[in-house]
């Protein structure tokens, strides 16, 4: 049966009407295309000007040409001595015909047929038997097949005028971009687009002047002109951030639907335990506590993100409000005290955590735990009351199920089922960007009060986008710095001075400092040759710069126990180098590390760039940032302008968004949103509007009775996200 007869739906899986080879499937996959209807929703990024086919008989040598025809003289061979696997077949269409020929891609051989209607985009070359293409792109074109077509060529050369908006669709190896523009002209020809439903509400399309489901789909694939790209473009943006926000809003309803643990510390004994700490609150910090105090006391539990540049002071904060907990009583009792959880990404960081709260909460009758996947820990020790003592998993599990711990720090280790507490009220989470892991964190327990949340991160990102991932959280921010820091000073440093700023990390090294060098890449064979990579920067540096100084490496390649390690080393000062890449991003302090150099700074984006120099923002010594780049374009220097400058986190990342290109967003990576979606987040209004419509309509309808496709979408988007 020809596929192309059969009708198709958009719940149909797109090979059973389109041809496909292994390498297409493959392609598809990855692409997260299965369905029709993902088909449909895999969006051109951009539009080019259409490629006009040419006549064969126009052909001159080393034209890149679009030619259309027929296939025939199809042939598959070796190459008479080197055995490389050949393809042969001419192409022909009304004005001639032309040889073609492919080496070394026996699949193709497989995907050809003799006899049908192809595009071949390739160079046009010479030889003794004169002109050939080399190699050509083919491209099957699913809208036609044999029946359609007639019986021969004339009508298939004439240009094809009706698409002066070439849409440039994401491509990935094995299928290009030309597929999906057929494959697509296909299945908006047979109106399968019309047989899907638009989730979004009409009332909400007219009240902001979007395009409806079926129009935008033909306006976003096929547009006649740019403005109608352009609306089709805003409304599904808009309707993926609006998605997005019914998702958050139930989320957080549902959340808050439950109650919680009522704490109201006393005014007055807050400020006996500030008045303990080495310094006062900054006003950001202030402000802070102000708001989780105030949503203590609300009967719902809090859940709320701390955002703050590293060394802004956001353990403070959470040791304040963690304070209060520890300090309550559990609801009607008038003995024992709630319990407290922090949880850190890595080993290193929840035991520097303990640590530190241990400092905070020394002088409390109140015990801590440290839990990881190495061993656990309790202070007070029995024999000495200052110091922390080794203690068994099953122990720590009995006082934390007692309430005996009060305060329980802790890796992933903390999410064991195993881990009960008694009176858990508020749960810290560090640096945790995945926000169902720690709803679901939060709610284990099956019934009872559910605590209080708070996440802190120090990645800064744009409001816009805060708003949007963080919809389902309030928002505090520590916008900033204790007094008395010394700026980092940071320099942008062309090719040419490389040599004087080894020399003045020589200076550091001598006098007992540590460096960090981050390099793009972990090995060669990624990317471009010249762009640094971890291992060879490591080794050249050992032989021919720093020979008396330890270097070691660090990358995600790396198993994460040794990366600990690793840091651990560096940590107790056995190491004096560390070049690695951007895993040290979210790391752990280093205070005698005072240097950090950033090869190929232009690759990163300024709130990485800032993350980076955050490693070494030390209070009592000054540090320093080189930032080595060949930045060509205007563009890039601007932008490590901006860095050298600029202040705070949260002011470069607005920039960052700013600046970057659609596609250098990298949001689905990072945030689960697409790079159509990461472009609406440039617009406040229109993620504001979406925030807003959400809100109001699961204000009103919660369980989205009325709204099947909604609650149908949602779903898909969230299993979409933690299959990830
Ligand atoms: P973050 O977790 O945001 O990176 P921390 O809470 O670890 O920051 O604080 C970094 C350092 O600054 C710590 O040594 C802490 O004692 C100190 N610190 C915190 N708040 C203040 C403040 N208001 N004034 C002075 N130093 C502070
Ligand atoms: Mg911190």
């Amino acid at each position: 049966m020809n596929p192309a007869q059969k009708t198709m739906s958009p719940l149909d899986p797109v090979h059973t009407h389109m041809r496909l080879v292994g390498s297409q499937t493959q392609a598809l996959k990855k692409l997260g295309v299965s369905l029709v209807r993902d088909l449909l929703y895999h969006f051109p990024t951009r539009y080019g000007e259409a490629i006009t086919p040419k006549n064969i008989a126009t052909l001159t040598v080393g034209d890149k040409a679009l030619v259309r025809g027929k296939l025939l003289k199809l042939e598959k061979t070796k190459a008479f001595r080197k055995k490389i696997p050949l393809t042969r077949a001419e192409l022909h269409d009304a004005s001639g015909k032309i040889r073609v020929v492919w080496f070394h891609q026996p699949y193709l051989a497989e995907m050809l047929r003799e006899g049908e209607f192809l595009d071949l985009t390739g160079k046009v070359t010479q030889d003794a038997k004169g002109l050939y293409l080399a190699n050509p792109e083919s491209e099957h074109r699913p809208g036609t097949s044999l029946s359609a077509t007639g019986n021969l060529l004339g009508e298939n050369v004439r240009p094809d005028t009706e698409t002066a908006m070439q849409p440039i669709y994401p491509e990935s190896r094995g299928i290009t971009s030309r597929w999906f523009f057929y494959a697509l002209k296909k299945v908006l020809s047979q109106n399968v687009h019309k047989a899907l439903e638009d989730p979004i509400p009409e009332e909400i399309l007219k009240k902001y002047h979007l395009p409806s489901l079926h129009t935008a789909l033909v306006w976003i694939h096929n547009p006649k002109k740019a403005t109608d790209a352009e609306a089709a473009r805003k409304r599904f943006a808009f309707e993926e951030i609006f998605l997005l926000q019914i998702e958050r809003q139930r989320t957080r309803r549902s959340y808050r639907a439950h109650t919680s643990f009522p704490i109201a510390p006393k005014e007055k004994d807050v400020h006996e335990f500030l008045a303990r700490l080495p310094f006062s609150l900054t006003a950001a910090q202030e402000k802070a506590v102000g708001h989780i105090l105030a949503d203590f006391k609300k009967p719902a539990p809090m859940s709320r993100l701390l955002e703050g540049d590293v060394g802004s002071g956001k353990t403070a904060v959470a040791a304040t409000t963690a304070w209060s907990v520890v300090t309550s009583r559990p609801i009607g009792q008038n003995f024992g005290n709630l319990q407290v959880a922090l949880m850190a990404p890595t080993e290193i960081l929840a035991r520097q955590h303990f640590d530190s709260f241990v400092n905070y909460f020394a002088h409390l009758p109140i015990s801590l735990g440290l839990i990881t996947g190495s061993g656990c820990k309790k202070f007070p020790s029995k024999i000495d009351p200052r110091e922390a003592t080794a203690i068994s998993h099953a122990q720590l599990l009995k006082w934390v199920a007692s309430g005996e711990i009060a305060f329980l720090v802790g890796t992933h280790a903390l999410i064991q089922k195993k881990v009960q507490f008694k009176n858990l009220a508020y749960t810290i989470i560090d640096e945790q960007h995945r926000f169902g892991t720690m709803q679901r964190f939060a709610l284990r327990k099956k019934e009872g009060p559910v605590p209080h949340l708070l996440s802190m991160t120090a990645t800064p990102i744009p409001r816009t986008l805060a708003l949007t991932i963080y919809g389902d959280l309030d928002l505090s921010l520590l916008d900033e710095m204790p007094p008395g820091r010394k700026p980092v000073i940071t320099k942008i440093v062309p090719p040419s001075a490389r040599s004087a700023v080894y020399e003045e990390m020589r200076g550091e090294l001598s006098r007992g400092r540590q460096a960090y060098i981050v390099c793009p890449k972990i090995e060669v064979g990624e990317g471009k040759l010249e762009v640094k990579n971890v291992t060879d920067e490591a080794a050249r540096l050992k032989k021919e710069v720093f020979p008396e100084y330890t270097i070691a490496i660090l990358h995600s390649k790396i198993k994460p126990r040794e990366r600990e390690e690793i840091m651990e080393r560096f940590l107790a000062k056995e190491i004096d180098i560390l070049v690695c890449t951007s895993v040290i991003e979210v790391g752990v302090s280093v205070p005698n590390a005072t240097l950090i150099v950033i090869e190929g700074a232009e690759r990163f984006g300024l709130a990485q760039l800032h993350q980076f120099r955050g490693r070494v923002l030390r209070s009592t010594t000054q540090a320093f940032c080189y930032l080595m780049a060949d930045a060509k374009g205007a563009r890039a220097k601007d932008r490590l302008k901006a860095i050298e400058s600029a202040g705070s986190g949260f002011a470069l990342a607005e920039l960052d968004l700013k600046m970057r290109g659609p596609g250098e967003l990298s949001g689905r990576k990072q945030w689960g949103i697409s790079d159509l979606g990461m472009e609406a987040i440039r617009n406040i209004k229109m993620v504001e509007a979406a925030r807003l419509e959400a809100t109001a309509l699961v204000e009103k309808d919660p369980e989205l009775k009325n709204y099947p496709l909604l609650l149908e979408r949602v779903g898909r988007a969230a299993s979409a996200v933690h299959l990830e």
